[in-house]
């Protein structure tokens, strides 16, 4: 990860509203995330996190507001464009192939980035020791067979070989025994150490505030904190929907 130092990514969302059909999932978020920081993003289930996510990596187009990388205006890009620009997202559910190997797997995040392939392989010997003994021993084993701590892992490994500046995961802790998501959060640190800058989307506290600086907290499609996540005010405000707290 030695060329991705000094080299955090900034995203920020502003006045964002987003509609599906009828159902009003963002009303009015402004969001701004520096660069090399890590930041926890909270709130209860519905709150819209999975909708903010979406739009911090070009997935959704917001029904208003505007989406800006590195302070360069990007409402209307191609989430391809998010992906060049660096800013690349670990969705909820993993999306893994299932069928597809471990290896496979690991590349297409790589094609995503439209990287050629002596880059790709570079990318694959670097994001390789991050992962676990079964995925590093597994590569030509199918992805659907490995675990969900695994699954979950590969997931990461696959956004880091897109050359992540800015890394979004949506709730990667979800459905994993606590163990597991700390060998998550742990890769996530040592992503973050290197200087990309890292973003998590989580329902449940207690690992993503053990590593974020920041923190912001939806409820309800509002902002309800956004600020430091060591200040006595963020601990209150993980009282919103019993999120729970940093111990
Ligand atoms: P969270 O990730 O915090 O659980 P979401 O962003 O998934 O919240 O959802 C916010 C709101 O938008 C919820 O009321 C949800 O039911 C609604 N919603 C999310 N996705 C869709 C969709 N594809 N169609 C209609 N409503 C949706």
């Amino acid at each position: 990860m030695a060329d991705t130092k000094t080299k955090g990514g900034t995203v920020a969302v502003a006045g964002i509203v987003h509609r599906y059909a009828g159902v009003l999932a963002l009303n009015g978020v402004s969001l701004d995330v520096q660069p090399g920081t890590f930041t926890a993003v909270l709130g209860p289930n519905g709150a819209g996190k999975s909708t903010l996510a979406q739009i911090l990596c070009g997935v959704l187009r917001p029904t208003q507001g505007s989406v800006t990388v590195d302070g360069v205006a990007r409402t209307r890009r191609s989430r391809r464009a998010f992906v060049e620009d660096g800013v690349v997202l670990v969705p909820e559910g993993r999306r893994l192939f299932g069928q597809l190997t471990v290896r496979e797997n690991l590349l297409l995040g790589a094609y995503g980035a439209r990287c050629g392939t002596v880059e790709m392989h570079r990318r694959l010997a670097e994001t390789l020791p991050l992962m676990p003994r079964a995925v590093q021993e597994g590569q030509e084993r199918a992805a659907a067979t490995l675990s969900g701590g695994e699954q979950q892992m590969l997931a990461v490994g696959r956004a880091i070989m897109a050359a992540p500046r800015t890394i979004v995961l949506d709730e990667p802790s979800l459905g994993l025994a606590p163990i597991l998501i700390d060998k998550v959060y742990e890769v996530l640190g040592q992503l973050n150490a290197s200087g990309v800058t890292v973003v998590v989307i989580e329902q449940i506290a207690a690992h993503a505030m053990r590593y974020a600086k920041s923190l912001t907290v939806l409820d309800r499609g509002s902002i309800v904190y956004s600020g430091s996540a060591t200040d006595d005010a963020a601990e209150e405000a993980l009282k919103v929907g019993y999120l729970g707290h940093a111990t």
